[in-house]
């Protein structure tokens, strides 16, 4: 099973890697893999330049081999559209159960993804949420999927809903990004070397 967990990474911080970590483990994935956006279709564009965001990407994941980072959306022209990033990993994996996780926030207007329909023909969708979060009512199109049985998940490709809660930490990139603005120290919510790569390329500053 290998896991995919997309955004916008402006910057990565430790709330990607703790998350992506634990969800490796809970899992027992093979791999997760960290998919930067090109063009987000559903918020603003980042701050930092595609090819930074990458970077970044690739200093924080160096030692973790089962943390992947896979820059196909950006390789790709136009906007970044989930739909198309399954079919490519699908054609790459086609024997191996897919998991595309998605925070709980996102998942409230996945209904107006591009294909949303069509993901669960290529991936299982896990929703991250917080403990005793509230969640929006599915449609009967979900309802039908979601199901509580974590090995169903392995036995079957794709096809599935499956709600995983995990302690997320409190950290966002749009905080880091203002406490730099504000010329504050954001260090110990992002790797030191993603923060020495900050400072060196000034992002973010005013
Ligand atoms: P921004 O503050 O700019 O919106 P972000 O910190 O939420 O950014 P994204 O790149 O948008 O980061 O997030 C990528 C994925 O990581 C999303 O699925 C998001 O739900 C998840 N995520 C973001 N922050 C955390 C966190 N602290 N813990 C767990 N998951 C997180």
């Amino acid at each position: 099973m290998i896991g995919i967990l997309g955004g916008t990474f402006d910057p990565i911080h430790y709330g990607h890697l703790r998350s992506a970590l634990e969800l490796k483990e809970l899992f027992e994935l093979e791999h997760v893999r960290l998919i930067p956006c090109a063009q987000p279709v559903h918020r603003d564009s980042p701050t930092a330049t595609a090819a930074q965001r990458l970077e970044m990407l690739q200093i924080a994941t160096e030692n973790q081999t089962d943390l992947i980072v896979d820059a196909q959306e950006l390789q790709r022209a136009g906007g970044s559209y989930t739909f198309d990033t399954l079919t490519a990993l699908r054609h790459d994996y086609p024997k191996t159960s897919l998991l595309l996780f998605i925070g709980s926030d996102a998942f409230n207007n996945f209904t107006t993804w591009f294909r949303w329909r069509e993901l669960f023909d290529l991936a299982h969708v896990v929703v991250i949420t917080r403990p005793n979060a509230a969640l929006n009512p599915l449609d009967d199109f979900l309802k039908i999927r979601l199901t509580d049985d974590r090995p169903i998940l392995k036995r079957e490709l794709a096809g599935r809903l499956f709600f995983q809660e995990i302690t997320q930490l409190a950290i966002s990139a749009t905080a880091i990004r203002a406490l730099i603005v504000t010329q504050q120290n954001p260090r110990f919510l992002l790797p030191d070397a993603v923060l020495d790569y900050l400072s060196h390329h000034q992002l973010y500053q005013r």
